[in-house]
């Protein structure tokens, strides 16, 4: 079968190699979609903390199953399936709190093993959820929506909250849509103006605001002098994140969902006079991907504009560095298999 491996920073190669055997409880999953997201371009680039090489990327996986070799869970040959890509080791204190997504040896498949830029995947058979309501373009992005579904729940998010979504990519996006579809108050900000234009065609709740020097005031004329109530940082970009705090109001909360790769910088006294909580988002929970599934059935999230980019699977290494260098917009790439 063929797969696609990132040898080493900015050297990917289509290879053929045998199928994998299946382990007890594991399910073989014929891969159908990949969606390709920032992880991917980073370790691409080579700027992936906790990246080690060769590596098969991908980790935003839809399939069906092939072949079975378990018999606790009711999945059947030819099920239409979402892949739950993280691995928990099950001991350590995390997972005995059921904290599954910031287990302390937590396995990303696609990062710190094997992912799904192969055309099939041995995987365990409790990582699967079946979905067949839904289209392979659709099950592939439930895995980035998961994400900001996670951020929401960790922000405690309420009807009617004021809340600011600092970077319009695939993930900020996510946030924005959920967070009005619970009914809050929605500021979308990016530099991108691209972005904000497909935010603003796509989410006409949401109010956009190029980022720039005057985002605190404009945040304060949209909200009547006031600031919000919830950050969200969905960059992961050192100087958005360490001014993401001017904005929270005080008592609020400032959520941490894209993670710089080193240290980050806030002023104590800023901090502390407002009370802010600072509260960090990783990965997401089965719930979390469960509560997408029910959120996309309903059919109001635009899946169609928020994939930017199909690429076929044998293409994709030519392809590749395009997505990185040259697109304008891109939000979602999805590779077809
Ligand atoms: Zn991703
Ligand atoms: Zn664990």
């Amino acid at each position: 079968m063929k797969y696609i491996i990132c040898n080493k920073p900015g050297q990917i190669n289509l290879k053929i190699k045998n199928v994998p055997r299946l382990k007890k409880d594991f399910v073989l999953v014929e891969i159908k979609r990949v969606g390709i997201c920032g992880t991917d371009l980073h370790a691409f680039k080579g700027n992936q903390p906790f990246f080690s090489y060769p590596r098969i990327l991908g980790h935003e996986l839809a399939g069906i199953i092939l072949k079975k070799n378990e018999i606790k869970f009711p999945l059947k040959i030819g099920e239409k399936v979402v892949v739950i890509p993280y691995l928990e080791c099950g001991n350590c204190d995390a997972c005995k709190l059921k904290l599954f997504n910031c287990c302390e040896k937590i396995n990303v498949i696609g990062v710190h093993s094997d992912g799904g830029l192969q055309e099939k995947i041995a995987v365990p058979s409790k990582n699967l959820i079946p979905v067949n309501s839904l289209s392979f373009d659709e099950i592939a992005i439930i895995e980035p929506l998961s994400i900001g579904y996670h951020a929401l729940q960790r922000a405690k998010i309420k009807p009617a909250n004021k809340i600011l979504v600092i970077g319009c990519g695939p993930i900020g996006i996510g946030i924005i849509s959920l967070a009005l579809s619970f009914g809050c108050e929605v500021i979308a900000t990016d530099f991108n103006l691209k972005r904000l234009e497909y935010v603003k065609n796509n989410f006409s709740k949401a109010k956009i605001i190029e980022t720039n020097k005057n985002l605190k005031k404009q945040i304060q004329i949209i909200n009547k002098g006031s600031l919000v109530d919830k950050v969200f940082d969905a960059t992961g970009n050192k100087t958005a994140i360490e001014s993401s705090h001017n904005y929270v109001r005080h008592g609020g909360k400032l959520i941490l969902v894209g993670i710089y790769k080193d240290n980050i910088c806030f002023s104590h006294p800023d901090i502390h006079k407002k009370e802010i909580q600072i509260i960090c988002s990783r990965n997401a929970t089965k719930n979390d991907f469960k509560s997408i599934i029910k959120f996309l059935e309903k059919r109001r999230f635009p899946s169609n504009s928020y994939i930017t980019k199909k690429v076929s699977f044998d293409n994709l290494p030519s392809d590749f560095k395009s997505f990185y260098f040259k697109e304008k917009l891109l939000i979602k790439a999805m590779v077809e298999l």
